[in-house]
């Protein structure tokens, strides 16, 4: 066997990135696509995945100034990098998240990505959507207490989305879908059903999603009544 055929009976493969706020170059692990196995999905699109857990990988940390960031983030804005430099850059000390991950790395590389997202001035949907996964990572530990705490940071972003940005970047059936969800899983059904309620209701939207909804509102109703 070549070495590069041992290389690819790892899950694991080294990638470059380019910092976006430094622009040096460093390298981080990505899990080989033949090597993601779902098992399962949630209600709220949470994959479960058999083996290597490729959440684990989302988050991309420089090596060289510590930023946090996703293939999602936005080329940073001067005046936000400058905010960047103040408040995290200037104080951040070296953490090495680039080999492999287990949780306690994949949560920590998940809270600087949120902590410079925000710095940031990245949207609340991206802001969202990296709670709800860290959210995710919790569960798969059966951690409830820190699943539900951002679960709930990821529903107030989602709502702000739905309150304050403009409707680019995301698809509103999707949008509605996950603030009903994540609503209900908190124990929230009257909120629940309001947005189920705005998502059904409208003609305009994806209709594909529209149906999830439909069959996920009678699943929850159900489960309602058994209670
Ligand atoms: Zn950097």
């Amino acid at each position: 066997m070549t070495s590069e055929e041992v290389q690819s009976l790892s899950p694991l493969y080294d990638t470059k990135k380019e910092c976006i706020y430094c622009h040096k170059t460093f390298t981080t692990k990505k899990v080989r696509s033949k090597f993601i196995r779902i098992s399962k999905r949630d209600s709220d699109f949470c994959n479960h995945y058999e083996g290597v857990n490729p959440y684990y990988y989302e988050v991309f940390v420089c090596t060289h100034c510590n930023f946090a960031f996703t293939e999602k983030f936005q080329p940073l804005k001067v005046a936000n990098k400058a905010v960047i430099k103040e408040r995290y850059i200037d104080n951040a000390s070296i953490t090495n998240l680039n080999g492999e991950r287990g949780f306690a790395e994949a949560v920590k590389s998940f809270k600087l990505a949120i902590l410079c997202a925000t710095l940031a001035g990245e949207s609340h949907y991206l802001l969202a959507g990296l709670c709800l996964k860290l959210a995710w990572l919790y569960r798969f530990e059966g951690n409830k207490v820190e699943e539900n705490r951002f679960l709930k940071s990821a529903l107030e972003n989602y709502i702000k989305t739905y309150e304050l940005e403009n409707g680019t970047g995301y698809n509103k059936a999707s949008l509605l879908y996950i603030i009903g969800e994540i609503e209900y899983r908190l124990g929230g059904y009257e909120r629940a059903q309001k947005w189920f309620s705005i998502l059904l209701s409208d003609k305009t939207l994806d209709p594909k999603i529209v149906n999830i909804a439909k069959d996920r509102w009678q699943e929850i109703r159900y489960e309602r009544q058994q209670k």
